[in-house]
């Protein structure tokens, strides 16, 4: 289903125009030219590395869920793989997130499992992409880090939405939309022709949000507060509050 919705052809297209505005400042993605990796075949490199290395791994996932939810990869085992895909784990850590969840998933399916939807974390990142809290800057923002901090806080567990299934007034076709920030709705903008709708907009027709169709997750804010040997003498550790989510929360 997700496949439909997210055509990651689309998404592979749209990531390697060359250039993308970076507020004001055109950038060259680091998907482009020589050496660039497409979504369509980010997911094929998952299944492969997830085939050669993680085969007994996934398994276990399958008989331990829902114990178990999450398969966790070591950046060594990947770097191991593939420098270049490891590399680019770093820089473009969404594309890697939908594509090796999407992996593992089809690998399950595969063997009889396509009813459980666990989740890939990458673990072991190399030293230069850890911080601690005061060291974080805008460089940082989009890339895949790693924190060296203390859990200070945390709240309760909370649902929130993670793919939402609209249906369109006009045609009733149905519509999934990843749910990637819990403080506003995302709603379709088109009934996408492509996916078997019938291409009015959003101005044209109403979506209607179908609670029973669609997907919660649990989701926690967590404070993290430097350690107190990284705070220099007199000064108050900083802090910062973070969203933790699906198996990490509880
Ligand atoms: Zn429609």
């Amino acid at each position: 289903m997700n496949v439909l919705l997210f055509p990651v052809e689309m998404k592979g297209s749209r990531s390697c125009n060359g250039t993308i505005k970076n507020g004001g400042h055109p950038y060259r993605t680091p998907w482009c030219g020589e050496g660039m990796i497409q979504d369509f075949d980010l997911t094929a490199r998952w299944s492969t590395l997830l085939h050669a290395h993680f085969t007994e791994d996934v398994h276990n996932i399958a008989q331990l869920w829902p114990d178990v939810q999450s398969l966790e990869v070591s950046y060594r085992t990947i770097e191991g793989f593939d420098p270049t895909f490891a590399q680019s784990i770093l820089e473009q850590p969404d594309l890697h997130d939908d594509a090796s969840n999407r992996a593992v998933r089809e690998l399950l399916a595969d063997v009889g499992y396509g009813n459980i939807n666990p989740w890939v974390r990458i673990v072991h990142l190399p030293s230069d992409q850890v911080r601690t809290v005061s060291q974080l800057r805008s460089d940082d923002i989009g890339l895949m880090i790693s924190i060296d901090a203390v859990v200070t806080k945390i709240s309760g567990v909370r649902p929130r939405m993670y793919s939402a299934t609209f249906k369109c007034a006009a045609c009733e076709h149905l519509t999934i939309i990843q749910q990637p920030n819990e403080q506003e709705l995302i709603s379709p903008m088109e009934c996408s022709q492509i996916d078997g709708g019938c291409g009015l907009t959003n101005r044209q027709t109403r979506f209607h949000l179908l609670q029973e169709r669609s997907t919660l997750t649990n989701s926690q804010f967590i404070e993290l507060q430097e350690l107190p040997e990284q705070v220099r003498g007199g000064v108050q550790p900083e802090r910062i509050s973070c969203v933790a989510e699906h198996d990490l929360t509880g």
